[in-house]
C-alpha cells in the first residue's frame, strides 16, 4: 500500500492519519483515527503506544484503505463506526439524527448544576427535551437524574426509532412521543424542565460549513430560513410558557450569533429572566428562560 512503512499498528495509524491530510487538520486526522482503530481492532490510544509493534494483517489494510477512501468521500466517521459518544454514553447514530456535539453536553450539566441547588424533596424533576434527535440529552438526564421523570419528542419517527433504541441499549426510562413543535398542542403539562438543541443555523450559513455536515447531516435538524431564523424558539417558548409549572425553567442550545435576539424574544414571550451562557470555545451557545407571566 503506498505510503504504508509496514504492517505495525503504529505505522498504520501514521499512514492512516496522513491519507486524510486533506480532509482534516493533523488534530482531527488523529482522534479519527484513533475512532477507527479502536472501532476495528478494539484498541485503545494507550494501547496505540503500548502495542505500536503489533502487526496488522492485510485484510486489516485492506479494511481501513476502503474506509480511507469513504472519509475522503466526507463520510463522518460516526457513520463509519454507527456510534457517537455523550457523556457517558454511547450511542447509536444515522443519517437520521445529529452527531452529538460536545458542546451540548454542558447544556445537560448547565441542568445538572442548577437540579443539584435543589432541596432534596425538589429533585423528582419532570423533563421534557424537545426535538431529541438520537436521545442524547433525554437519555443523559434520566441517566444523571435517576429520579426524575423524562419525557422526548421529535417530528422525525426515524429519529424517534434511533433515541428508543438507544434508550434501551443504555437502559434509560424515557417516554417518546411524536410531536411537532410547530403545530401540536403539549402533550402534558407541570414540567420542572424543557430543553432543546433545535435547528438553528441560517440558510445563509450554510457556505460555511463542512461538506461532513452537510451532505450527511439531516437538514430537518439544522437548518431554519433566513426570515424566520427563531421560528423555533417562539414556537419552544410559547409551549413551554404553557406546559412547565410555576418556577420551571426553559434551557435551549443557541446559534452564536443570535444571543441577544434570543433574549429579545424570550422576554417578549413572557419570561421575566433570560441567561445567556459560553460554550467551551467561548461562544454564546445555551440560553435560560424562566419565571413565565402570561401577557
Ligand atoms: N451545533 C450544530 C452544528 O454546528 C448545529 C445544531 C443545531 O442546529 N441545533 O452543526
Amino acid at each position: 500500500m503506498k505510503g504504508l512503512k509496514s504492517n505495525t499498528l503504529a505505522d498504520a495509524f501514521s499512514w492512516f492519519c496522513n491519507q486524510i491530510a486533506s480532509k482534516y487538520d493533523s488534530h482531527e486526522a488523529r482522534s479519527v483515527a484513533g475512532i477507527v482503530f479502536e472501532h476495528c481492532f478494539q484498541v485503545t490510544s494507550l494501547q496505540l503506544i503500548t502495542q505500536k509493534d503489533q502487526r496488522l494483517t492485510e485484510s486489516d489494510i485492506v479494511a481501513l484503505y476502503k474506509i480511507i477512501k469513504t472519509l475522503l468521500r466526507d463520510v463522518p466517521v460516526q457513520h463509519i463506526t454507527g456510534k457517537g459518544h455523550f457523556r457517558y454514553l454511547t450511542l447509536d447514530v444515522n443519517e437520521s439524527v445529529l452527531i452529538p456535539r460536545p458542546e451540548t453536553e454542558e447544556l445537560v450539566q448547565w441542568i445538572l448544576d442548577d437540579s443539584k441547588a435543589l432541596p432534596v424533596k425538589n429533585n423528582k424533576l419532570k423533563i421534557w427535551d424537545i426535538g431529541t434527535g438520537s436521545g442524547v440529552i433525554a437519555l443523559s438526564l434520566a441517566r444523571e437524574l435517576p429520579s426524575s421523570e423524562v419525557w422526548a419528542s421529535d417530528i422525525s419517527a426515524d429519529a424517534l426509532d434511533v433515541a428508543k433504541k438507544n434508550a434501551a441499549t443504555n437502559l434509560c426510562q424515557v417516554t417518546f412521543i411524536h410531536h411537532n413543535v410547530l403545530m401540536d398542542e403539549v402533550p402534558a403539562t407541570d414540567f420542572d424542565v424543557l430543553v432543546s438543541n433545535p435547528p438553528y443555523i441560517r440558510e445563509s450559513e450554510k457556505a460555511l460549513m463542512k461538506n461532513n455536515v452537510l451532505n450527511y447531516e439531516p437538514n430537518l435538524a439544522l437548518f431554519v430560513p433566513d426570515h424566520d431564523h427563531l421560528l423555533f424558539y417562539r414556537a419552544i417558548g410559547l409551549i413551554a410558557g404553557k406546559a412547565l409549572k410555576p418556577g420551571g425553567k426553559l434551557y435551549v442550545e443557541i446559534n452564536e450569533a443570535l444571543g441577544s435576539e434570543t433574549i429579545e424574544l424570550f422576554l417578549s414571550l413572557g419570561f421575566k429572566n433570560v441567561e445567556i451562557r459560553k460554550d467551551i470555545f467561548g461562544k454564546d451557545r445555551f440560553a435560560k428562560a424562566w419565571e413565565f407571566q402570561p401577557q
